[in-house]
Parts: structure tokens; sequence; C-alpha cells
């Protein structure tokens, strides 16, 4: 329950708020204190109440990529809620980071402009995209974004961070990595190709319109890429536990051919072992596809947290499931796969707490 609530400059911040409901998880135990910044100078305040108080900050988006402890967080919860689009050039989209991200991608297909129209579907806010390079069915992010607007927290000023700056590679950019918890992103900028064709490189993409004829239109390849979604569990519908999850939990581990060849040898001669090059001599391997060998998969786990029975790296909250048995289950996988294929997967959420 909420406790009371401080204001600073007339900006709110409340006590004791539960997170659970602000995440797609639904589980977390409360922030000790909770404020949302609808500008950039709320962004500054409550940078300043944070500072007041010592307490660690944590900006929050749409929570879909997180785990939250059950004993909550001992900091200040600020929830990125700036909105607003502008549109300074042709393609060119300035988008505050609180807007939701698949909104956006609604509006781009609408107005006919490519770079987009893969990443339908995905949960969260802009301000998430740059942060773990959001990826799917053969976009990325960091194929689009121009920059980011960020608060530095070191500096407590405002700067653009041009795109090539942002050390942007699978799941990684600055601001997960070097940077982690340095900067607020409060906008980010995407160049799109007014008029430009949809990609359609990822297979099951390219299955869904075999013998469709021409190419599919941009709002053709978003709806697409929904439905995929939706039939794997990847969209979020309200009210169904099979898709209450953070997403993938594990990324797709990239290894060396040592480590190729122990995985060969720890399944029957021929099997065919999903994978992608990744470059140097490495290769992208199917996190999927490792758990389900290592008997992880759809519908694992008789508990309250478990594999979505639509999709192998959902770990779904089937009711009431708390932090620590979705880390139970996740630290079982991570033995399991690792035991029989001596490779380590790394989680995909962020842990806050
Ligand atoms: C059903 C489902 C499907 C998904 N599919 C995909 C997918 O296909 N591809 C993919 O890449 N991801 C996917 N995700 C993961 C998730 O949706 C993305 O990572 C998303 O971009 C997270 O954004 P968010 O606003 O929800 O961030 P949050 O979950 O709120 O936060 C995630 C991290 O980003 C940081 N952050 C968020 N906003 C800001 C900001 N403004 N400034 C600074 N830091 C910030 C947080 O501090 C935290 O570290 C999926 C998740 C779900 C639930």
């Amino acid at each position: 329950m909420t406790k009371r609530a401080d204001t600073l400059d007339g900006m709110k911040f409340l006590e004791e708020v539960p997170l659970a409901p602000y995440t797609t998880l639904g589980i977390g135990g409360p922030a000790k204190w909770f404020a949302e910044a609808a500008s950039e100078a709320d962004v500054l305040e409550a940078v300043e109440f944070a500072g007041q108080r010592e307490l660690s900050l944590f900006a929050l988006g749409g929570g879909s990529n997180l785990l939250v402890a059950d004993v909550g967080f001992a900091g200040l919860v600020l929830k990125i809620g700036l909105t607003g689009i502008e549109r300074p050039s042709a393609g060119v989209f300035r988008v505050a980071a609180g807007e939701g991200w698949d909104d956006f991608v609604s509006l781009a297909v609408a107005e006919n402009c490519a770079g987009v129209e893969c990443l339908a579907g995905i949960p969260g806010t802009v301000g998430g995209t740059p942060v773990q390079n959001v990826g799917a069915y053969g976009q990325e992010v960091s194929e689009t974004i121009l920059g980011v607007r960020a608060l530095d927290l070191r500096t407590r000023e405002f700067v653009e961070i041009a795109a090539d700056a942002c050390g942007f590679a699978y799941r990684q950019s600055v601001f997960n990595a070097t940077e982690r918890g340095r900067f607020l992103v409060t906008r980010v900028d995407y160049g799109l190709r007014p008029g430009g064709s949809p990609t359609l490189q990822y297979a099951d993409l390219k299955r869904y319109f075999q013998g469709s004829g021409g190419v599919p239109s941009l709002a053709e390849v978003a709806a697409a890429v929904r439905a995929i979604r939706r039939s794997k569990g990847m969209f979020l519908v309200a009210g169904d536990p099979d898709c209450a999850s953070a997403g993938s939990f594990f990324k797709n581990p990239v290894v060396d051919g040592a480590a190729l060849a122990a995985i060969a040898a720890a399944v029957p001669e021929g099997t065919a072992i999903p994978q992608y090059p990744a470059g140097d001599g490495k290769v992208k391997l199917a996190a999927a596809w490792l758990l389900e060998q290592a008997g992880f998969g759809k519908g694992y786990g008789d508990g309250r947290a478990g594999i979505s029975t639509r999709h192998t790296l959902a770990l779904v909250n089937r009711g009431g499931a708390s932090a620590e048995e979705i880390l139970e289950l996740s630290e079982r996988i991570v033995a399991g796969v690792e035991g029989k294929f001596g490779v380590r997967l790394d989680r995909e959420p962020v842990w806050v707490g």
C-alpha cells in the first residue's frame, strides 16, 4: 500500500509503491520511493530528490524487461513518462522516451516509413529500446536510431549521444553495459525510410508470405509479425498468464568452434544444431534449442513459475509466482544447460532489487 506522498517543486514522490503492477511479469515488492516524470524538468527534480536523500535511482519504462525482487527496491523508482513526437524532416522521428514502442511502430507504418515494421508487438517504451538494442524478426533498433537524448547523472546535464557512440551490439549498448545506470533517456531519434520496402529476411516471416505474390506492405508485415508473436505467446494479452513474461529470459549464446564441437558431441550424431554466423569464427546458437535439448521444453514446470506453453524462452508467472521462484527456475535451467552442453546462458531481463 502506498503510504504517503512528498512533493518537491510540485512533483509527487510516493512512498512504498508496489512495483508488480508496473511489470509484465506481475512480480516484485515495493519501491521505497516512486515518482513519474512528465518532462525533463521532472527528471532533474527526481535526481535532486534522490541526491538529497542518498537514494539509488532506477529508470522504469514499461517494465517489460524486468525481474523485480520480492523485497522491492530501496531507492527511488522513476517512471519515465515523457510523451510527444516531432518530425523535423522526412523520415526522422524525435520520440519522447515514455511513448509506447508499439504505438510508435503503428504510427511509422501508418505514415509508410520503413525500418521498424518487424519490431511490431514488442511491449515497453521508446526509451527502453536503445538500452538492450531491441531486436526481432530481422531488425534491430540500432539500424534506425540516429541518436539518444539523455540526462547524464555524472554531470547532471542533458546530452545528445550519436548512434555510433551508443555501443550497439546484440542485446547490448553502453546503457546496459559500460555506462550502465549513468543515463536517463528522455528522447530517441529514429531515421526511417519514407516509402521504403519492408525487411523480409527472417525465416518465419518469409514463410508467412510464401506464395502470396508481390512485396507485402509495411502494414501487412507489421500485422504478420504481431500474428506470429501472438501464436508464440510473445504478444501481451491481458489476462493470459501464458504470456505474463519478460519476453525471452535468456540471450542466444555466442560460442567458438571448440564449444560448438562439445555440443555436437553431446547430441546424437547428425543432429542439426541451429546456428548463425557471429563473426570471428564464432556462431550464435538458439538458446531455445539448447533448453529443449536439455529437457526444458514448452510448458515445463509444475509450479507457479514455469515455461510458457507457446515459447521455450519465456518464463511465465502462472499466478502468484515470486521473484524467488522465477530465479530458482532460471537457475535450474542454466545449470541444466551448462551441465549438458558446457554453455552458460546469460539472463536477458534486468534484476531490480
Ligand atoms: C511479451 C514480450 C515480448 C518481448 N519481445 C522482445 C523482442 O522481441 N525483442 C527484444 O529485444 N525485447 C523483447 N522484449 C523485452 C522488452 O520488451 C524490451 O527489452 C523493451 O525494450 C523494454 O522496454 P521497457 O520500457 O519495458 O523497459 P523496462 O523493462 O522498464 O526497463 C528495462 C531496462 O531499461 C532501462 N530503461 C528503461 N527506460 C529507460 C530510460 N528512459 N532511460 C534509461 N534507462 C531506461 C531500465 O532501467 C532497465 O534497465 C519482450 C518482452 C515481453 C514481455
